[in-house]
């Protein structure tokens, strides 16, 4: 869209809803701080409506699997890792995952999401070995694994020389099209965080930068996979690190459009964000912005005084930069979930995320541009380590959907509908007693305390 162009004129955002025109980044900046929430939602539902009508709303029935916590990075924001030498370090063995994977298709699971820490213990055949297993005894299972930092760490890992080609995307072809070869369908978009240099050597140490993760993608799109993008906001970044990171993740579907679809090729089908969750990580234990000594709440939150909307912020613009987080709370998230929405318009479907911030939450999401409300949960291990996530069942799950006034549908990773709950059989409609139908709100209570509780929470009808 030309800058020229007012982009709170209402004939530009209907063209915007229509996916007529793309908001510029510095479009996307007004719209965020001169547009009431509410306002950019219904333009947000509205846009979700155009690309996927307004019956329809879905859910995949999956399961987590970390099939190891030991890992190499320190992320800021991770109480999950562990060292090798720590008595609770842990890699499952293949009749372990097995069994998780038994479960999942016991409930009509379809998808398992495959993801570990960085192990460096762990030689390339043995994962091939995992993939195998799985993929031999689950042949209809669809494997969404890793990510790209646990591809970068593959590629020191396994690749440290020539052997498999020269350069980094040589390497990364080599490699996951072995891991495709045994069994890998699609790879999730864990460790996205924020894009921004500066933000990234703060708060993922360890991690890959920007550019290696996208890179990791194409690759995954040149071999014909399906992948998704996330953000995690809500900490030491600006607003305009945020819309930054949408433009490169709507930069980059373009190229892997552009450069793979004639012959096949996969792209980003689906982009999730979610609020920093701070219980138990280091990056926790950071001043909210505003409560530290000598913070001047009449000037800008550090981040904003670094962030640029072309990611070239220095940490050293703002001294308070990465000692204050500001969170994100429910309507902030659903602000950017709404701004996403309309951001990305080379991006299928947008992931409300209840896992952090609630089903109730999760649910409003469906009115700011989200067409899916994500997954059963049986397990999670990185979030929950990390503060409080929810677990919901499929009829809890189909409730939210309709109660928002769709029709719920449960889909496969492709968003392809399996099963449209449009009859008295739906799993909602066929429960008597919702006060017997709880959501699980799992967390940890300290952080000492290292394992999982679970605390049952009544459903609101
Ligand atoms: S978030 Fe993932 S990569 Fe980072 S420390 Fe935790 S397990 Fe490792």
């Amino acid at each position: 869209m030309s800058e020229s162009l007012d982009v709170l004129d209402s004939a530009v955002l209907e063209a915007v809803v229509e996916g007529e025109v793309r908001l510029t980044p510095q479009q996307a900046l007004r719209l965020y701080h001169e547009m009431p929430w509410p306002e950019l939602a219904r333009l947000a539902d509205a846009r979700c409506s155009t690309l996927h009508g307004d019956v329809i709303r879905t859910y995949v029935i999956d399961r987590n699997i970390n099939y190891t916590n030991i890992c190499t990075a320190r992320c800021t924001f991770c109480a999950f890792r562990r060292d090798g030498d720590e008595g609770d370090a842990y890699t499952l063995e293949p009749e372990a995952l097995l069994d998780k994977v038994r479960e999942l298709v016991n409930i009509c699971g379809t998808q398992i999401l495959l993801q570990g820490g960085m192990n460096p213990h762990l030689p390339l055949e043995w994962y091939e070995n995992m993939l195998q297993v799985i993929r031999e005894e689950f042949p209809r299972v669809h494997i969404h694994a890793f990510s790209p930092p646990e591809f970068i760490e593959f590629v020191h890992f396994f690749a440290p020389g020539n052997e498999f080609g020269s350069t980094l995307e040589e390497k990364l072809h080599a490699i996951m099209s072995r891991f495709q070869a045994a069994g890998l369908d699609s790879i999730p978009g864990g460790g996205g965080e924020i894009f921004a240099p500066a933000v990234r050597q703060k708060i993922g140490m360890g991690k890959c930068d920007a550019e290696a993760w996208l890179t990791v993608m194409h690759v995954a799109h040149q071999l014909g996979m399906y992948t998704s993008a996330t953000m995690m906001f809500g900490h030491i970044e600006g607003i305009a690190d945020r819309i930054h990171h949408l433009d490169l993740v709507r930069q980059w579907q373009d190229r892997s459009i552009e450069d793979f679809s004639r012959d096949g090729g996969g792209r980003y089908l689906a982009f999730i964000a979610w609020p920093f969750q701070r219980e138990n990580t280091p990056l926790g234990r950071v001043k909210e912005w505003g409560q530290g000594d000598g913070d001047d709440h009449a000037s800008p939150f550090p981040g904003d005084a670094v962030a640029r909307l072309d990611g070239t912020g220095e940490k050293q613009d703002h001294p308070q930069f990465g000692r204050r987080i500001r969170q994100a709370g429910a309507t902030e998230y659903l602000r950017m979930q709404a701004l996403s929405r309309l951001y990305l318009d080379n991006v299928y479907s947008i992931g409300a995320s209840w896992v952090t911030m609630g089903p109730q939450v999760g649910q409003l999401a469906l009115r700011a541009g989200a067409n899916d409300l994500g997954s059963v949960m049986m397990e999670e291990n990185v979030v929950s380590a990390a503060g409080t996530t929810y677990c919901l069942c499929e009829s809890l799950l189909c409730h939210l959907i309709r109660d928002a006034g769709f029709v719920p549908a449960q889909r496969d990773n492709e968003y392809q509908l399996l099963k449209l709950h449009d009859t008295d059989h739906a799993p909602d409609i066929l429960v008597d007693d919702w006060s017997t139908v709880r959501a699980k709100k799992l967390r940890v209570q300290g952080i000492d305390e290292r394992t999982p509780q679970t605390i049952e929470l009544a459903v609101e009808k």
